[in-house]
């Protein structure tokens, strides 16, 4: 394919903000455009995986479920394994769980207790980091499983929330910042 790299300004342009959804006051970042782009598509995954060759990384962790699309993807072009952190109670095999705190209660993120090797040099991925609980969550359920985490990347950062100050020890990258 003879397609130019899009810039992170052309995919910010890509992004659909949807005011209220799913609740008031949320201002939803829809990367659906984004998706159904090919040239945006695959431009998003080469940016979230150029710093990487493929036999530098083992494991794609992607973060239920937005993440999933970017992780699978960004897996395939690493040629390295993709592995799912859920949320809770949707993982079939023994898993290993971790809590975190939500604006009201909290949420329960899960990995296969078999998904990571101790040592694999894994990449975490999802598609937005908010206030960082979730991310937070899933490095924790890497790390336990023995395995060490490279990068945590996003296609989407809202900067306002201070996400990346629940990520400190990890290299953060973000392609687009609000
Ligand atoms: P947090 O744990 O607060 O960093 O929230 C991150 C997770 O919630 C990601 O998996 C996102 O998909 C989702 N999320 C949070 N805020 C938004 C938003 N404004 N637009 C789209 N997704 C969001």
């Amino acid at each position: 394919m003879n397609q130019s790299q899009p810039t992170p300004a052309e995919i910010e342009r890509a992004i659909r903000n949807v005011p209220d959804f799913p609740k008031p006051g949320i201002q939803f970042k829809d990367i659906t455009p984004v998706l159904a782009d090919a040239r945006l598509f695959s431009g998003v995954i080469e940016l979230l995986t150029g710093r990487f060759k493929p036999g530098m990384v083992d494991a794609v962790v992607g973060i239920d479920a937005r993440g999933f699309i970017f992780a699978a993807a960004a897996a395939v072009r690493l040629q390295a394994g993709f592995v799912p952190v859920r949320k809770k109670g949707k993982l079939p095999y023994q898993t290993h769980e971790q809590d975190y705190a939500l604006e009201y209660g909290t949420a329960t993120v899960a990995i296969h207790a078999d998904a990571l090797k101790p040592g694999s040099r894994v990449l975490l991925i999802d598609d937005l980091l908010a206030t960082g609980g979730t991310a937070a969550a899933a490095a924790t359920l890497v790390k336990r499983l023995g395995a060490e985490i490279l990068e945590i990347s996003f296609l989407i950062e809202l900067g306002f929330l201070h996400g990346r100050d629940k990520l400190k020890g990890y290299p953060v990258h973000s392609l687009v910042v609000y």
